[in-house]
């Protein structure tokens, strides 16, 4: 992602930031991009403001997934039968 008037904080640019906010949010950064993701949040007002955001879009989106009642099991048959169909 490429952001106007983006600055670099903690040696990532804001568009960096961004593009790693949903990795952070599911824990899969390294600790080090983890440290380098809020010492960036920290220093920059803008990312601070998205990704706070940002954060409670992710915890809408997670409770409303949470709540979609389980995929009907012949729907699940169906699925596997055509995923099977495709291997080789
Ligand atoms: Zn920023």
């Amino acid at each position: 992602m490429k952001l106007e008037n983006e600055i670099t904080v903690a040696g990532l640019s804001c568009g960096q930031v961004l593009d790693r906010l949903s990795d952070y949010q599911d824990g899969d950064l390294s600790p080090a991009e983890r440290t380098q993701v809020e010492a960036h949040l920290r220093g920059c007002d803008r990312c601070a403001r998205f990704g706070g955001e940002f954060r409670v879009v992710v915890d809408a989106l997670r409770s409303r997934l949470a709540r979609t009642p389980p995929v009907p099991r012949d729907f699940r048959e169906r699925l596997r039968r055509a995923l099977d169909s495709e291997r080789p």
